[in-house]
């Protein structure tokens, strides 16, 4: 059965009108990890989207091509302007996951307008940055990280990524180069590596030791949060014991749900 026009903006309480969808084609599948599945889709009216690094759209299934029967929110991992649209999904066999899937090259789906303008990057805001995601939350980020290098952007910015093994580490050859190219400083953090002979950088979850040792620069920075509803919560609460102010022009969130 369809689902209602509204859609509940995973993660907070608030159901948003549908903006406005665009058939799009699906040119490219790669599996990125052993869970997540990059996605490449092209719009069919060969128009490129006007969105921010940071934002998000719905993507709907049709099965019959007119009533969208699922939609949820993928944040938006190409750079603005880019020929495709960039998506890391993990494949966790709910409703649109499921369908995502078994899907072909060639497959139409429907997305939407972008939306969540309270994350999008924007260059100048301050001279100094802190991301933090958890699992595909490095989404958003790749689009700024991308944006950052593409624009030329000064600014110090230092990503923490918490993933749980070395193999769910997405993008993880461009995320180097980054560090290589000096956009940004990448730490990469494992909370469920067995075999750490094989992994030189860092391992356990994001604590204060981590903070301290990356940066102990903290109160100058701006800092932008994504993972799921648990991880957000305990970032906020370890910022804020670090002494930054728990408030939107600090602390910017990007919540998807889950775990
Ligand atoms: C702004 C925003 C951006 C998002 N961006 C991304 C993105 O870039 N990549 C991405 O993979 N997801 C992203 N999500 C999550 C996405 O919208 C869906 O919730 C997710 O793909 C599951 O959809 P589904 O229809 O397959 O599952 P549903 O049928 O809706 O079932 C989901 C069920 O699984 C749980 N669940 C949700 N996520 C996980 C998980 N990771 N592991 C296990 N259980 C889970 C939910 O709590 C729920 O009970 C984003 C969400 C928001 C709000």
């Amino acid at each position: 059965m369809a689902e209602t026009i509204e859609t509940v903006i995973q993660g907070t309480n608030c159901t948003k009108p549908s903006a406005i969808k665009r058939p799009y084609r699906l040119v490219d599948i790669i599996q990125e990890t052993p869970s997540v599945k990059t996605f490449k889709f092209v719009s069919e009216s060969g128009e490129l989207m006007d969105f921010a690094p940071g934002q998000f759209v719905q993507i709907g299934y049709s099965s019959d091509g007119s009533k969208i029967d699922v939609q949820r929110p993928y944040s938006i991992g190409s750079a603005p302007k880019a020929d495709e649209l960039e998506f890391y999904i993990e494949m966790i066999g709910g409703k649109l996951t499921s369908i995502l899937d078994k899907s072909k090259i060639g497959d139409i789906y429907n997305i939407s307008s972008p939306n969540g303008k309270n994350f999008e990057y924007k260059a100048g805001l301050s001279k100094k940055s802190l991301f933090i995601a958890a699992a595909t939350g490095i989404a958003p980020f790749i689009s700024m990280l991308r944006y950052i290098e593409q624009n030329h952007v000064s600014e110090d910015i230092v990503v923490l990524y918490s993933v749980r093994t070395k193999a769910d580490i997405i993008r993880a050859s461009e995320l180097a180069e980054f560090e290589r190219k000096g956009i940004a400083k990448i730490v990469i953090t494992l909370t469920r590596e067995q075999d750490s002979t094989s992994w030189k950088g860092e391992i356990g979850h994001i604590d204060r030791g981590k903070l301290d040792r990356y940066v102990p620069d903290i109160k100058e920075r701006v800092v932008y949060l994504c993972g799921s509803n648990k991880f957000n919560s305990d970032m906020t609460e370890l910022l804020k014991s670090c002494g930054l102010p728990g408030d939107k022009d600090h602390i910017k969130h990007d919540v998807w749900g889950g775990h």
